[in-house]
């Protein structure tokens, strides 16, 4: 539901700003830090009163890590508590196999680095604390968008002492895979179908347990995948979409069973599993928006372009969203120049194609992985296809599909200051503010 400014009497404080960013996920996080440090003034709305929370992914692969850099902060990150992963393992018909998938690249992080993604995102909005025109919100929920003659001037959101309306030049809904600015626009998401969902949930860990950051094992229709997490394993477990009525029905013993015949090294840690509000369901999807813009409002991250946890790729799309939307509006809402709806365009258009290749081969991996666990049913050990070995032994081979993960399509890189000044100087719709044009004149 979209309101006027100032509707209602029960709001408490109006503030205004220039960019108010809702939801404060590595989209959200991530541009808000970027425009903060462009010295536009942003307020980061986020809904929850602290970065802790189940459903989020840990993997930073070297495109983000690689952005981070330019901006100076990829070392002092790394110095946070993470894991580097290289090496992955396979099974083949003769036993299991070990190849490092990064070998080949080309990259000051040929790797994928596991961190909680609560640590990275309070080291983020660490940073972007540091500039006095970055503004965080945390127990921010954002209820409605305020409009006016069509054009989005910003949101009212229900804080923990009752309802304030943040008044801005340009709102991003960053607000993830349920996005609410998406709803209150009124924007429906095209889906494409997913074969998966995915069972997500924690058990302890012990130091005699696998060193690995990441494990997989697959079998009994189960697919495993393990997240250290250092002080327990987050598991998420891939089922038969539709399939969860049927595990459940069976009980939480068959399915701690099954656990236990796929991960043995886990085995007496599934009995942690007692209820089954311990075993949450996700629901896979991909889907992605027509239009990410309308006056006034730009959507980025999961709530223009919902990934699936496939690949691990969805926290380092959403980065790449944030780098692209700051360096085609940052020098416009810092100067005051009207953003024009085109700008908006802008951010989609270069953004679209990479998104959609990545979702495409996310749709495909997980039939791939749907087939697999159908066919892991009857406790036939799953193997990958003997063509592919020959690739798994290349590091040059490998480096093509290592690229492809760890970049996509299109990286985008940091503008410097100078390509934004020479970028400003080519659009001729960037007008300097008044005050600057008399001083210029
Ligand atoms: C189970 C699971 C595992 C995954 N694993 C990985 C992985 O390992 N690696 C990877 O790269 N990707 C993974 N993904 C995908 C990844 O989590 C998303 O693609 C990524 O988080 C998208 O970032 P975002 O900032 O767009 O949205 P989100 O991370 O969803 O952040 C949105 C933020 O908006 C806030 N918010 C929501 N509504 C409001 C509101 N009304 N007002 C204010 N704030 C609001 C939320 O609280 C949240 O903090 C996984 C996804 C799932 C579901």
């Amino acid at each position: 539901m979209s309101a006027p400014i100032g509707l209602h009497d029960l709001t408490k404080q109006v503030e205004e700003t220039t960019c108010c960013v809702v939801g404060g996920g590595p989209a959200g996080a991530m541009l808000a830090l970027l425009l903060a440090r462009q010295g536009v003034e942003v307020t980061l709305l986020e809904a929850h009163r602290d970065f802790e929370r189940d459903f989020r992914g840990d993997t930073l692969h070297a495109s983000a890590m690689e952005i981070l850099d330019e901006i100076g902060l990829a070392d002092r990150l790394l110095g946070l508590r993470h894991a580097k992963v290289r090496h992955f393992t396979v099974p083949t018909k003769g036993g299991a196999f070990t190849f490092d998938l990064f070998a080949g690249l080309r990259t000051k992080f040929p790797y994928i680095v596991v961190m909680a993604q609560s640590r990275f995102l309070e080291f983020i909005t660490e940073e972007a604390k540091r500039y006095p025109n970055f503004r965080l919100v945390m127990g921010g929920r954002v209820e409605e968008l305020l409009e006016e003659d069509g054009v989005v001037r910003g949101v009212r959101y229900r804080g923990r002492d009752g309802w304030h309306e943040v008044h801005a030049t340009l709102t991003v809904g960053a607000d993830g895979r349920f996005s609410k600015v998406r709803k209150l626009a009124g924007f429906e998401p095209i889906k494409t179908s997913s074969p998966i969902d995915v069972l997500w949930f924690r058990i302890s860990r012990r130091e005699d347990d696998p060193k690995e950051a990441l494990a997989a094992r697959v079998g009994s229709g189960l697919f495993l995948v393990f997240i250290n997490r250092f002080d327990y394993w987050q598991v998420g477990c891939t089922i038969v979409k539709g399939s969860y009525k049927e595990v459940r029905a069976a009980g939480l013993g068959r399915l701690r069973r099954s656990l236990a015949r796929v991960a043995p090294e886990w085995a007496d840690r599934f009995d942690e599993l007692k209820e089954t509000k311990q075993i949450p369901v996700l629901s896979v999807e991909v889907s992605r928006l027509k239009r990410w813009h309308k006056p006034g409002l730009l959507l980025i991250g999961d709530a223009a372009h919902v990934m699936s946890p496939v690949g691990g790729v969805g926290i380092n799309y959403a980065i790449q969203d944030a780098v692209v939307a700051a360096g085609v509006v940052g020098e416009k809402l810092r100067t005051r120049t009207p953003v024009r709806e085109q700008d908006l365009a802008e951010v989609q258009r270069r953004r679209e194609l990479p998104t959609r290749v990545i979702q495409t081969f996310q749709s495909l991996a997980q039939r791939g992985v749907a087939r697999g666990v159908l066919s892991s049913e009857d406790e036939r050990a799953f193997a990958v296809p003997r063509f592919v070995l020959p690739l798994l032994k290349s590091p040059r081979l490998l480096a093509i599909p290592a690229r492809f993960l760890s970049f996509g399509l299109r990286p985008p890189r940091v503008e410097t200051g100078k390509e934004i000044a020479t970028r400003a100087e080519d659009d001729s719709s960037f007008e300097l503010p008044p005050k600057m044009r008399r001083k210029n004149n």
